[in-house]
């Protein structure tokens, strides 16, 4: 049975059906629950009497509770969410400031406040085992349920500091997304539901080592219109296959296929994230090779110097050489940015985290068009 915080407003109407209350509830329950985050039923004013006791009975309870918050000087917050079963995972939230977090879209209005991007986690650990990453050295310990993605962003949206606004999501936290696909396809159905939490398409990410099925399943479900992003990192097969296993199962080329594929609306474009790794794809060639792959494709490069992880040799190149294959990238006409992690002075490395942070353009091209 779905939990009530996973319910779409059509869930709803099935389920006040089955009690004998009408249709139009359905609206003002997950209104109640998505768009003003309340879930104690008594709260619910205009709901009768009944159907508030018959809520309450239902259970809504909250999925999980802040374990850990720590607050960097620079405004970015970071959280440990514990689950119903003890299992917690990290979500991050960063605030566009000074030298903040890119806003996809724009534009805002000096009133809106500061912008604000949460990223969200999707798995507790991840069966995907990327070297370079925390949470595949962990391994996978469980599926998140819709409901615990989403309560993440209930949590987030409170947090926000007065006058902000939680305007975008990055799937990068802890997990593949497109590994648990069905909870994710759901979450992205409440999240941009305009009844409930009411984001924009265009302001959330979902980011992805490469599951090419999954990648065609959601160009298809939400009509190209979620925000892509890659993990490539390594521009060729045998390589890539030794940082990134599941390139074993879904090489470069069919991956680049795929993306090609994916029914991206004019004027957007796909993110190519690529860790830089010391001594392992951070020469010259290797951004010669990347910007052979994206060639005449509508996508932009974000270089994350790799963050360390505890017990791992590998780590960062020096800056000059992080520069070098920044330049060559738009020497060779690709759009690429230099993504730095934000909310240093917060204790406890998170490999990907850290791919929220903050994003740096050191220069201005004028993009490639494809
Ligand atoms: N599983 C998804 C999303 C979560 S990871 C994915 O892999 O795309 C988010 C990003 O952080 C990915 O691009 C991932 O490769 C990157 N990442 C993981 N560990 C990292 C580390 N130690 N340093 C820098 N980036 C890292
Ligand atoms: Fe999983 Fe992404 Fe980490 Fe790879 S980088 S292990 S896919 S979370």
């Amino acid at each position: 049975m779905l939990h009530p915080i996973e319910r779409l407003p059509e869930d709803w109407a099935e389920t006040l059906a089955r009690w004998g209350e009408p249709r139009y509830r359905a609206a003002q329950v997950f209104k109640w629950i998505h768009a003003r985050g309340v879930l104690d039923p008594d709260a619910m004013t205009d709901l009768p009497k009944r159907l508030r006791a018959r809520l309450a009975e239902e259970g809504l309870q909250p999925t999980m509770e802040v374990a850990l918050h720590q607050r960097a000087e620079d405004g970015t917050q970071k959280l440990l969410l514990q689950m119903g079963d003890g299992r917690a995972v990290e979500s991050v939230l960063i605030p566009q400031g000074s030298s903040g977090a890119e806003d996809p879209v724009g534009g805002d209005e000096p009133e809106d406040g500061r912008p604000v991007t949460q990223c969200i986690s999707t798995q507790v650990g991840c069966a995907m085992g990327c070297v370079f990453c925390a949470s595949g050295m962990a391994g996978l310990k469980r599926q998140m349920s819709a409901a615990e993605i989403v309560s993440q962003l209930f949590v987030g949206r409170g947090l926000v500091d007065e006058g902000d606004r939680l305007r975008n999501v990055v799937f990068m936290g802890m997990g593949e997304p497109l590994h648990n696909y069905d909870a994710v396809s759901r979450a992205l159905r409440l999240m941009f539901h305009p009844d409930g939490l009411g984001f924009g398409t265009r302001r959330v990410t979902v980011s992805t080592s490469g599951l090419i099925p999954e990648i065609a399943r959601l160009g298809e479900d939400f009509g190209g219109k979620v925000q892509l992003a890659i993990s490539l990192h390594v521009p060729d097969d045998e390589r890539r296959s030794a940082l990134m296993p599941i390139n074993r199962r879904y090489p470069l080329s069919d991956l680049m296929k795929a993306l090609r594929r994916y029914p991206l609306p004019k004027r957007r474009r796909i993110t190519i994230e690529y860790t830089l790794v010391a001594g392992y794809n951070d020469e010259l060639a290797d951004a010669d090779r990347l910007a052979d792959l994206l060639k005449g494709m509508s996508a932009k490069v974000n270089l994350i110097p790799m963050n360390p992880v505890p017990d791992n040799p590998l780590g960062p190149p020096p800056w000059s050489v992080v520069e070098a294959f920044h330049d060559r990238l738009w020497d060779r006409g690709v759009s690429t940015f230099v993504r730095r992690r934000k909310g240093d002075d917060i204790a406890a490395a998170c490999g990907q985290l850290v791919l929220a942070g903050e994003k740096k353009k050191i220069r201005v091209k004028v993009p490639v068009v494809s």
